[in-house]
């Protein structure tokens, strides 16, 4: 096996968005050249007209660019083996479909779709439910085989409409070696005469993909395991045009949470969580959500993905795209599907939160919150809550309170602390706090330690009072640290705001 330069592609039908799976797909290959000092190649294959959605390749490559996860060859570009997009290749596949007829590999096939329906219909009447084009049943059909070439000849230059099918030998076994799942045998009495290049005048998929697979010198075709089952033809057709065949890795599915079945695009907004990237919108208007706009950094999501379907063969698990362009491996892909699993998500853009520098967090959440408040203000804030929060939204709903004074006090704490001599006791606290005199965590620690000695009660017995008051919440950050941020005045001040409100619900004895 010669050891040629490492290429890799990703390529995509812009026929709608790329749903997480086709972003692994890009993360894996991404990831293989970068590991392997090779080339990552994006190629748009379009020949199927009939699916365009228009906005889908743009769609695709602002979501690999969000995902870090940009090739060095592709659209917009440039590169040495363009074009890069299939219908703007157009006129290279024909020579290529004409060589193996030529070569008696391909023949032309002039059946209206007509015949082929009453063809089937026949097959179905005779008990034969699943008719194909293939060896046995191409020598009653209308073709190159059974046609003289005079006869052939005659009706393309009058114009007769014509497809190019692959001429599948009877009854060999087809071998390859697929870098994940071992050697494939398949055999050609199992696969039909695939229309290699349509009536149209456009190749199909599987011509133009080898075509430029080939042409594009790509060495290694990693992609989803949806296209196992066209790997056979794809093999077989290297063999007819007398070239080397890439390396092929067909990726495990992604499975739904439950692991009943592959995660379908439709998943996402029947189970409640994103399966595309970055939010798409319909022609319609709809809307279907992405990772990007639910507030998912790239790098979590990019972690995320890695993980399914490959793992580093140890128990971590944060890894940067560099570290992950360092480890991976197509040996440790697995074969068996890959379950999706929406909590370990979170928990992949938790982790990421809480590495991230406060000051970073704070520049995101100044945006979000329309620079409303000083970044310095807001970097304390991160400080203070992002150990409780998924997504930068979160810093806020949880911490909204260093900033503004709460205006709801939390009912469960309420009914549950809000009693007995609460407001006498409160009171006196807020007295102490005006005491001391260089007011921080530690100075208030101190003496909020000294006000229970000296009632002998205990942390639980006030602390959630001084909370209440303060925050309006039941649970939080340390009440120091609070304090510190807040400050004496503002501490104060909400302490008396606090007991006011509080005044009128009267404690219950
Ligand atoms: N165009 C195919 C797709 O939409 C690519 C299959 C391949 O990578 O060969 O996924």
């Amino acid at each position: 096996m010669s050891s040629r330069p490492v290429r890799v592609r990703f390529a995509p039908s812009p026929t709608g968005p790329l749903h997480m799976g086709g972003v692994r797909t890009a993360l894996y290959n991404y990831l293989f050249a970068k590991k392997n000092k090779g080339t990552f190649v994006i190629r748009v294959e379009d020949t199927d007209q009939t699916r365009f959605v228009p906005g889908a390749q743009d769609y695709i490559m602002d979501s690999l660019k969000w995902c870090g996860i940009m090739p060095t060859e592709g659209p917009g570009l440039g590169g040495d083996f363009g074009p890069y997009v299939q219908s703007e290749r157009r006129a290279i596949y024909r020579p290529y479909a004409e060589e193996l007829v030529k070569n008696d590999k391909a023949y032309y096939a002039f059946d209206t779709s007509e015949e082929l329906t009453q063809m089937r219909a026949q097959a179905k009447e005779m008990g034969m439910p699943n008719w194909q084009y293939n060896c046995v049943t191409r020598g009653s059909m209308q073709n190159s085989t059974t046609l003289s070439s005079d006869e052939v000849d005659k009706r393309i230059s009058a114009g007769d409409p014509y497809v190019i099918r692959m001429k599948m030998p009877r009854n060999e076994d087809i071998r390859f070696h697929d870098e994940i799942r071992g050697w494939v045998v398949v055999n050609t009495n199992n696969i039909d005469d695939k229309v290699l290049f349509k009536s149209d005048g456009m190749p199909t998929y599987h011509l133009a993909n080898i075509v430029d697979d080939h042409t594009m010198e790509i060495s290694h075709v990693i992609r989803g395991e949806e296209w196992l089952p066209s790997a056979p033809l794809h093999v077989m057709l290297y063999g007819a045009f007398g070239w080397e065949a890439p390396k092929f890795a067909h990726l495990p599915l992604l499975l739904k949470p439950d692991g009943n079945g592959k995660l379908s695009k439709r998943d996402g907004d029947r189970l409640g969580f994103p399966v595309f990237p970055t939010n798409w919108t319909t022609a319609e208007g709809d809307v279907f959500s992405g990772y990007r706009e639910n507030g998912y950094f790239p790098e979590a999501f990019v972690n995320m993905l890695a993980f399914l379907g490959w793992n580093p063969g140890t128990t971590e698990e944060l890894f940067s795209l560099e570290k992950l362009s360092e480890t991976f491996s197509l040996e440790r892909v697995s074969k068996a599907g890959a379950k999706f699993d929406p909590d370990k998500t979170k928990w992949f853009q938790q982790q990421y939160l809480r590495n991230t520098d406060d000051a970073v967090l704070a520049e995101e959440l100044a945006v979000f919150l329309e620079n409303k408040y000083p970044v310095n203000k807001l970097t304390t804030v991160c400080k203070l809550m992002k150990e409780r929060a998924t997504f930068i939204k979160d810093i806020w709903t949880e911490g909204s309170f260093l900033l503004e004074q709460p205006t709801i006090f939390d009912e469960k704490t309420t009914r549950k602390k809000w009693k007995g001599n609460a407001v006498e006791l409160m009171t006196d606290w807020s007295k102490d706090v005006l005491n001391i005199e260089t007011f921080n965590a530690d100075a208030v620690e101190k003496q909020f330690k000294a006000f229970l000695a000296e009632r002998e009660l205990g942390v639980g017995a006030v602390l959630p009072l001084f909370r209440l008051l303060v925050t309006g919440k039941g649970m939080g950050p340390s009440m120091f640290d609070i304090s510190e941020f807040l400050g004496k005045e503002e501490c104060a001040e909400r302490l008396t705001i606090g007991l006011e409100k509080m005044a009128k619900l009267k404690p219950e004895i």
